[in-house]
């Protein structure tokens, strides 16, 4: 239930309050009176129960109702005070402009209820008012806070194209204060195409349009300000354009960074091509006088062998070996340089390609002993050469570091989501974990040639390859526990080949295809 309303009554004849009391419950008010006749009263009333309402005979002999307004007005603004005239003559007095107050003459008596019913309304009217507008400013400056703390710049205009809001950090991005960029239009802070290009962009804005754009602003200092604005128009209540807000994020840096990456990858990607060329050229041109110097080396290791002094042969002897190595070494550069970008090839089955390695390898492998086997394996859309190169340095090496077992090797792809994974498993000497990443760079070898022989450019050309195809190579090894070279080629040319070729699937029923030096 509600709590009954607490009136004051200024009266000094019981029986006039009583009358006013009767009205009171006849409009069904339910109240508590109190009912007192001086100013002393009065003010103690108002300042110990704080009464809802004051209602005041016009007439009081000890006291005086425009005084007791007043008096109720300084000690309590807001309570609502009614006065009770004896006649229309009364009635003139003035009433304090923000007063909550009315008059009712005595005659009509009867309105003294619908009177404070009216008078409860408009406080209870004003003070939901009070509260809608506090939760407003709470509201306000909730938004003026984000406004203000976003790193983003916030910039309203009207539609004049003129700024009737920007954040702090919308100036500071370009260098102006809040007040100097207020009140100016939009377009003065940009080139002329920028201009152009915004004059079109709000006219679609008109149209109701938002969208985001890159765009270039000029800052105070004449530099570029480059940002993403992100903008949307606004219509008033009867559907005209009121403007637009845009939010600004200054990609300044990033697009700087951006040119810096493309500018170095650029550099890099020439001066790789100049490298290229240059090892290309070099080892063509370098093949040439060394044959020279090959060919009258072994003229003079016939013609002069035992002829000279015994140290004249080891000598003539070891600049044959140098020479020859450096021709290896040289055809090996030449076809490192020769290994380009991945070429258009169609699908090409890897198992023929093995098959075809392992025919190149058929001596290595009689004289070893080895066993090599391979899993169904799928097709790939990898330039056949290259392929063949792939394999053979791989399966080449897992023959040639073996240790005291004949090698065997097996070689496997597994299909994963995006590539195949393909593997080639040795039983050899192993690579101590030290050493996985520098073998596969230029002539890196971790033996001597006497103990193995190579150039150490078998594994750069796998990397070159693999790569080219945006895939990885990697080893996994110990020392005496044999390797598994791994690694990846992409699958969406494993399945453009698949409609033309056998895949992985429908080779999987096959069994493992075994090479022995026996058999073969
Ligand atoms: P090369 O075989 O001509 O030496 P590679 O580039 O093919 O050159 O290999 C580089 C080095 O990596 C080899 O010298 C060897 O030390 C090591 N290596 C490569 N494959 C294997 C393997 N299967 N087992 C052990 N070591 C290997």
């Amino acid at each position: 239930m509600q709590k009954p309303l607490r009136i004051l009554i200024l009266e000094h004849a019981a029986a006039d309050g009583q009358l006013i009391e009767h009205e009171l419950r006849k409009s069904d008010i339910h109240y508590y009176a109190k009912r007192v006749e001086t100013r002393d009263a009065l003010s103690q009333e108002i300042r110990e129960s704080a009464p809802d309402l004051i209602l005041s005979d016009y007439s009081l002999p000890l006291f005086d109702a425009i005084a007791a307004m007043e008096l109720a007005k300084q000690l309590a603004p807001l309570t609502p005070f009614i006065i009770v005239t004896g006649s229309p003559e009364e009635a003139a007095f003035e009433c304090p402009k923000n007063g909550v107050a009315v008059d009712v003459i005595r005659e009509q008596l009867a309105r003294v209820g619908p009177a404070v019913k009216g008078l409860l309304e408009r406080k209870r009217f004003q003070e939901e008012k009070e509260r809608v507008e506090e939760k407003l400013r709470q509201s306000e400056e909730i938004f003026r806070r984000i406004v203000e703390t976003a790193g983003e710049g916030i910039w309203i205009i009207d539609p004049e194209d003129k700024a009737t809001f920007v954040n702090h950090r919308m100036a500071e991005m370009l260098g102006y204060t809040v007040d100097e960029m207020m009140g100016r239009p939009v377009f003065d802070f940009m080139d002329e195409e920028g201009r152009a290009f915004l004059r079109s962009a709000l006219a679609r804005r008109r149209q109701g349009i938002a969208e985001q754009y890159d765009f270039r602003f000029q800052r105070q200092d004449g530099t570029d300000l480059l940002v993403i604005v992100s903008a949307t128009p606004f219509f008033d209540k009867d559907g005209h354009y009121a403007g637009a807000l845009a939010m600004i994020t200054d990609i300044t840096d990033r697009k700087h960074a951006e040119q810096e990456l493309a500018a170095k990858a650029e550099e890099l990607a020439r001066s790789n091509a100049e490298l290229e060329q240059f090892a290309h050229i070099a080892s063509h041109d370098l093949k040439e006088p060394l044959r020279t110097v090959a060919s009258f080396v072994q003229l003079l290791a016939r013609r002069y062998q035992g002829k000279l002094d015994p140290n004249a042969d080891q000598y003539i002897a070891l600049v044959v070996q140098g020479v020859k190595r450096m021709q290896e070494m040289i055809q090996g550069l030449l076809l490192y340089s020769q290994v380009g970008a991945p070429r258009k090839s169609g699908p090409v089955a890897c198992e023929a390609e093995i098959g075809r390695v392992l025919a190149n390898l058929q001596l290595a492998i009689e004289e070893s002993g080895a066993q090599v086997v391979y899993d169904p394996l799928p097709t790939v859309v990898v330039e056949p050469q290259q392929l063949c190169h792939l394999f053979q340095n791989l399966i080449g090496n897992a023959l040639k570091f073996h240790g005291a077992q004949p090698p065997q090797v097996r070689v496997s792809a597994k299909e994963k989501e995006k590539e195949w994974l393909f593997s080639v498993r040795d039983n050899g000497i192993g690579i101590a974990p030290q050493y996985s990443d520098r073998i596969f760079a230029i002539f890196q070898r971790l033996h001597q040639k006497e103990e193995y022989p190579g150039t150490g450019i078998g594994l750069a050309i796998c990397k070159k390859i693999v790569e080219g195809y945006g895939g990885r190579i990697w080893v996994e090894s110990e020392p005496g526990k044999g390797s598994v070279f791994y690694f990846t080629l992409p699958r969406e040319a494993a399945g453009v080949a698949e409609a033309e070729a056998p895949s992985l699937q429908r080779a999987s029923k096959r069994e493992t295809r075994e090479t022995k030096s026996t058999v073969s």
